[in-house]
């Protein structure tokens, strides 16, 4: 376990060498430490070694794990698919929603926020090409989506997120994060004033840095290769 502060300064050396090669400020991309499969006492290892904020797919896991470790003053996102009968769990327990893609989660969300806690953060999650999930709202049906959510008052809309099929090419990986990118300044124009773009994942790193990222949701290269079952 001693490998994982060795692995997050690893993955912070390469986002400090992107932002650079990229003309941007490495201050300016947040990263979430995505913890699924893994637990409790491998986050408790990269909170000692500074990591706040965490991401997890699957609803009970994420909440056991938010419920065993709220000793440290962790900020815990859920980015994995969403049923609407598992929305309360999660409004009770994350800080930030990125795979939002549907108005009724969204309105179970919103009016399932407990009051003592502030709004939830959110992120659309959009279809663009070549995404690897069958999950997120179309590029066409994104700006109607995004209005709709501004109106919920429990969430706060902060942005988009995707997750392009997995490819070693980089200009391949490069075209669907431009393509977030570029759908969020068209929201950004008309008004939205969004702040969070949530992509890449550990092989597009680089790549999203490059596209505009301001937040990468970094497994393997902090935790190691999941076992796949
Ligand atoms: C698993 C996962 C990640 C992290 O992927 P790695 O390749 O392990 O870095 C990021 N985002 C989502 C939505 C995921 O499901």
């Amino acid at each position: 376990m001693v490998s994982i502060a060795n692995n997050l300064q690893a993955v912070r050396a390469r986002i400090d060498k992107a932002a650079s090669a990229s003309g941007r400020n490495a201050d300016d991309i947040y990263l979430l430490a995505v913890s699924k499969t893994w637990p409790g006492e491998y986050v408790r290892a990269a909170a000692t070694a500074g990591q706040r904020a965490f991401g997890e797919n699957y609803v009970q896991e994420g909440v056991e794990k938010v419920v065993e470790l709220r000793d440290l003053a962790l900020d815990w996102h859920f980015i994995g698919p969403l049923q609407s009968n598992k929305t309360r769990i999660v409004a009770e327990h994350f800080d930030w929603v990125h795979s939002l893609d549907r108005l009724k989660i969204g309105e179970r969300l919103s009016s399932q926020r407990p009051p003592e806690l502030g709004p939830l953060n959110v992120c659309i999650q959009v279809n663009v090409s070549g995404e690897a999930s069958k999950s997120g709202c179309s590029p066409a049906d994104l700006p109607a989506l995004a209005r709709a959510l501004t109106q919920l008052p429990r969430l706060r809309l902060r942005g988009l997120m995707a997750i392009p099929a997995p490819t070693d090419d980089p200009a391949a990986q490069r075209a669907p994060l431009a393509e977030l990118a570029r759908l969020q300044s068209r929201l950004n124009a008309d008004g939205f004033g969004l702040d969070t773009l949530s992509m890449g994942m550990s092989h597009d790193l680089e790549a999203a840095v490059f596209e505009g990222s301001t937040m990468l949701r970094i497994g393997t290269a902090i935790f190691g290769d999941r076992k796949t079952s």
